[in-house]
């Protein structure tokens, strides 16, 4: 470990989708392109490691690396099977690897941003970083490498967990502007179990089986279902997979801290950018990594503005939480009366958290009222 140490800026503490989002964000603002800039990881973040799917309006900054992007999404329950329009939406898939290889090659053109491989074991709250290797000092830290997550009496808690498998097939099944965002005919076992289908071309599709529940399945159970769908509904026997991804990301209502102390300050997952009711996370990494870098580029602390006050949304997910876990009514049965009676692109600005109160209005008023006002009532006196 060096005795003295090196002084940067900014360190950036993980260099995934929360880092290198940041690190874009902040290189886009004139008055920081010449910060001193250090990310540290652990991993060379050289591979595929996982696929980011989200919804916008507009067009991303990494618009370069999507693999695909739809119109349309494809709803199925057992009842209700429709290909929904998603107009002025679009849903957009990115691989990781394009995106870690787009940030690493933004970053070799400034001499002034360095990449060290680092296995991090602590931060200090006055910015101090000691890794494996070095120590490691900046005024501001951002950390998307380390969070824990308090239990807490009164929270409620879950993961979504899902494998994918991206197939090939010799024969030209699929039609790459029809993919399906959840498919709910599949066996719920008491739980809330749907598949995830998205074409990218006639030949090749990503097919994830997804589970929001207290834990993960064992792996045999992933692959049984995935094999099962595939026969079943997409009459599939024959396919090559060339790529494999299994992820678990929390699905809970308790605080991640927005920051450790005035310069340690918390992003992506570690910074509460995950949707508790839904996993999504990038689209909010986004705007949480963008408004950090605009504060700096204005002089101001980083979180400047963000808000700590009452967030409707928040209390919108513990709900949705609580209708989960006590299983008054099958979950799926959720989804279905949002996607059989409301218009596609409400439903996704909700998720994104732009909606009204009077649009909240009609999202509340498709769902089964003798479920959700109770639940709501609980939540509101925190039972
Ligand atoms: C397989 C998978 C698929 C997902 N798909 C979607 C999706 O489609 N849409 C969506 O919105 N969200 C998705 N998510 C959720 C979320 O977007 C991702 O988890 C996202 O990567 C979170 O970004 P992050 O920067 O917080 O964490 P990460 O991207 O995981 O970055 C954290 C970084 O910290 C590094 N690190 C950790 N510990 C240390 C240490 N001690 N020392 C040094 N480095 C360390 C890791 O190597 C990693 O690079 C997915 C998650 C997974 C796991």
């Amino acid at each position: 470990m060096s005795a003295n140490p090196r002084p940067y800026d900014y360190i950036i503490a993980g260099a995934g989708a929360a880092g290198l989002s940041l690190l874009c964000y902040l290189l886009e603002q004139e008055p920081l392109r010449h910060k001193r800039i250090l990310l540290l990881d652990r991993d060379a973040k050289q591979t595929n490691d996982r696929t980011w799917c989200f919804w916008q309006t507009g067009e991303s900054p990494f618009e370069s690396c999507l693999k695909s992007k739809w119109s349309a999404l494809y709803f199925h329950s057992p009842t209700f099977s429709k290909l929904l329009d998603i107009h002025p939406y679009q849903y957009k898939m990115l691989d990781s690897l394009s995106f870690y290889e787009h940030c690493f090659g933004l970053m070799k053109k400034y001499p002034n941003v360095e990449f060290r491989q680092e296995d991090i074991i602590r931060i200090e709250p006055n910015g101090t970083v000691h890794g494996k290797r070095g120590v490691y000092q900046a005024p501001y830290v951002f950390n998307s490498a380390f969070f824990k997550i308090k239990q807490l009496p009164k929270k409620h808690y879950m993961v979504q967990h899902f494998k994918g498998i991206f197939i090939k097939t010799a024969q030209p099944v699929f039609n790459p502007k029809e993919p399906t965002l959840m498919d709910f005919r599949v066996e719920q076992h008491q739980d809330c179990r749907f598949m995830y289908v998205l074409p990218t071309n006639a030949h090749e599709a990503l097919v994830e089986y997804t589970g929001f529940s207290e834990a993960e399945l064992p792996q045999e159970a992933y692959d049984q279902e995935l094999k099962a769908y595939l026969r079943d509904f997409l009459h599939l026997t024959e396919y090559e997979i060339t790529h494999e991804e299994f992820g678990m990301i929390p699905m809970t209502d308790a605080p991640f801290p927005k920051q450790q102390s005035a310069q340690v300050i918390n992003i992506g997952t570690a910074g509460g950018a995950t949707k508790a009711s839904t996993g999504y996370t990038f689209s909010f990494i986004q705007l949480q990594c963008s408004a950090i870098a605009r504060n700096l580029a204005q002089g101001k602390a980083p979180l400047a503005g963000t808000g700590s006050g009452f967030n409707k949304f928040g209390l919108y997910d513990s709900i949705f939480l609580r209708v989960l876990l006590e299983k008054k009514q099958e979950p799926r049965q959720v989804f279905h009366d949002l996607f059989s009676k409301l218009p596609t692109p409400l439903i996704l600005k909700f998720l994104n958290e732009e909606t009204s109160f009077l649009e909240d209005f009609r999202i509340m008023n498709a769902v089964e009222k003798h479920i959700f006002v109770p639940a709501a009532l609980k939540e509101s006196l925190h039972l």
